[in-house]
């Protein structure tokens, strides 16, 4: 369908190699998206270009340390330079780790935030001028049950994924005139290896999210590829500043 055809729109996806983030890139390249795969571990990255070319789309992938704004910047464009233009950002790369408040150090609450927060301003920021050129811009930012909800164990992962939501309106409140799209996706709990180390960790995490989830599973990360196809499309260009979950009715049931 037309309104959903990503034919000739360029998609950079950070931490693209695997999760969540190749779940959305699989459903952009399906659309007809060229994608870049960003990442640090280059075998994830390789492998990941090999999925998606088969689904028919031209792919590439960068190096980045999304840590390192310099390496954002040398990202976006490698990006441009390769595939001509750039029409959406999907800011998905990010990490997580499990400490009680009082046995955070000030190193863990900067990685944290400086990975999942500040990363996606810069990104932003650096892709902004190639959005407005686009003159149809997209940016996806990718918050968490966490953008709403608190764990004991997750302080700074829940202020860096609350963050995201906040920074998702601000942006939409200040591109909207460059028409450029600013939206969250809020994904449920979701199987990749960001959370087998949750489940290895909390005890019991794993029957607790079925149990608590109306759909009565974890999701896939093809699960977020239909949200991605949407928030990157004209399908969505009224759309603006919103945090969408995709959770199986995680958020919504109160058990
Ligand atoms: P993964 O661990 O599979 O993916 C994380 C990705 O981020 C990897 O591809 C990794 O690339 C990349 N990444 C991490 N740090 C950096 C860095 N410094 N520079 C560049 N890339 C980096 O986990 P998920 O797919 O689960 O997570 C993807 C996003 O979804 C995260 O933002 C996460 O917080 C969020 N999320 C996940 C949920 C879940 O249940 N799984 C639920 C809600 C949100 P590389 O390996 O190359 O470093």
């Amino acid at each position: 369908m037309r309104l959903f055809d990503l034919k000739g729109r360029v998609a950079l996806v950070t931490g693209g190699n695997g999760g969540i983030g190749l779940g959305m890139a699989k459903g952009m390249a399906e659309a007809g998206a060229s994608i870049m795969v960003a990442g640090r571990d280059a075998k994830k990255s390789k492998s990941a270009v090999t999925a998606l070319k088969k689904l028919g789309a031209e792919v590439d992938s960068v190096a980045v340390d999304v840590l390192d704004s310099a390496s954002c910047a040398a990202m976006v464009a490698a990006t441009v330079k390769r595939f001509r233009r750039l029409d959406i950002l999907v800011n998905n790369a990010g990490t997580n780790f499990r400490k009680l408040p009082q046995d955070l150090t000030d190193e863990d609450w900067h990685r944290l935030i400086d990975t999942n927060l500040t990363s996606a301003f810069i990104c932003s920021r650096v892709a902004y001028p190639h959005l407005k050129k686009s003159g149809h811009g997209k940016i996806i930012n990718i918050g968490s049950m966490m953008s709403i909800f608190g764990a004991p164990w997750a302080g700074p992962y829940a202020a860096s994924k609350g963050g995201v939501v906040q920074l998702s309106r601000a942006l939409a409140a200040a591109w909207a005139g460059d028409n450029i799209q600013v939206n969250a996706i809020l994904p449920g709990w979701v199987d990749t290896e960001l959370t087998k180390g949750a489940r290895r960790d909390v005890a019991g995490l794993h029957d607790r999210v079925i149990a608590r989830t109306p759909a009565g599973r974890w999701g896939e990360p093809e699960d977020l590829s239909g949200i991605a196809v949407f928030l990157a499309s004209s399908a969505s260009d009224f759309i603006t500043g919103t945090a969408i979950p995709v959770d199986g009715g995680y958020s919504s049931a109160i058990i």
